[in-house]
């Protein structure tokens, strides 16, 4: 069985002691199965990510002892692979064009509907619906500058064969992801996948970047666990093979809050700046 995973961090802040676990875990599992560790930059947000991150990056991990075994794929050259999966999409009709700011989706969410209370998903606030219901075609060229979303009731039409979508609960690995085109319909919905200021999102590019990398297994941390539902889906209807999912538990400090990336005081090269070792770090993250 060939077993390839991958780090994604986004060259947004320092890596702090939960990347370190994340990477640290998915690199020791690839090492044990004689597989490969490959990394990728997630850097589409454009606003956020800085080059000298993704320099302390590569840094940290080679501190940490992590080597990888291709070169780092860059989420900021995929854009023509992103454009190509939205414009098959919008050909199936499976997108429409929204102008709704956060504030007109708060709105409409809230707005006193059968006294339903506003539920967020993995993205925030479910999207109302507000522009779906404005004519569009495949058939007229895809708009640009706008964002996109993925109308989820097509889509569970084309992927109707896979009415549980659950993958058989019985086997032995934990990897499994269950849900149903309910919980898709309540707990996901009409998800952006292409944004106003890039044409691609978090969402689209992990799908089609994992596939492209040829990963077979994620390992993750449990925030993500959400939005495998929405990486499933999107596989489907790329027709993509679906990888193993592994959601680990997320590194928290003294209090029980989990790490973020402003939080410094975590960053591994503070540790390191204080004299760490390597060892200490994944003491640090129970790995050791
Ligand atoms: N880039 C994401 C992050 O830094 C991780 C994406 C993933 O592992 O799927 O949180
Ligand atoms: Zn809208």
């Amino acid at each position: 069985m060939s077993f390839v995973t991958r780090f994604a961090p986004s060259p947004t802040g320092p890596l702090h002691l939960g990347h370190a676990y994340s990477a640290l875990l998915a690199h020791d599992m690839a090492r044990a199965k004689g597989g490969q560790f490959l990394l990728r930059i997630e850097d589409i947000d454009h606003t956020r990510s800085r080059a000298h991150w993704e320099e302390q990056i590569y840094d940290d991990l080679a501190w940490l002892g992590i080597g990888w075994d291709a070169d780092p794929m860059r989420q900021s050259d995929r854009g023509q692979a992103y454009q190509d999966a939205l414009q098959a999409l919008w050909a199936r009709d499976l997108l429409y064009p929204c102008t709704c700011s956060r504030r007109d989706i708060a709105a409409a969410a809230s707005a006193p509907q059968e006294g339903a209370e506003p539920v967020y998903g993995p993205d925030g606030l479910i999207y109302p619906g507000t522009c779906r219901a404005k004519p569009v075609s495949g058939a007229l060229p895809m708009p640009e500058g706008e964002a996109l979303r993925l109308n989820m009731e097509m889509a569970l039409g084309v992927l109707q064969d896979y009415e549980h979508f659950g993958f058989d609960e019985t086997e032995p690995e934990p990897h499994r992801v269950r849900f149903t085109a309910d919980d898709l319909r309540n707990t996901v919905g009409d998800i952006v996948l292409s944004r106003r200021d890039f044409p691609g999102s978090y969402h689209l590019s992990v799908v089609l970047d994992d596939a492209a990398q040829g990963i077979t297994h994620v390992v993750r941390g449990e925030d993500l666990a959400d939005a495998t539902k929405i990486h499933v889906v999107l596989q489907l209807l790329f027709g993509l093979k679906t990888p193993a999912y592994t959601h680990h538990r997320l590194i928290r400090d003294e209090t029980g809050k989990r790490l973020a990336k402003r939080d410094d005081a975590r960053a591994i090269a503070t540790y390191r700046a204080e004299g760490a070792s390597p060892d200490d770090i994944r003491r640090m993250v129970g790995l050791a």
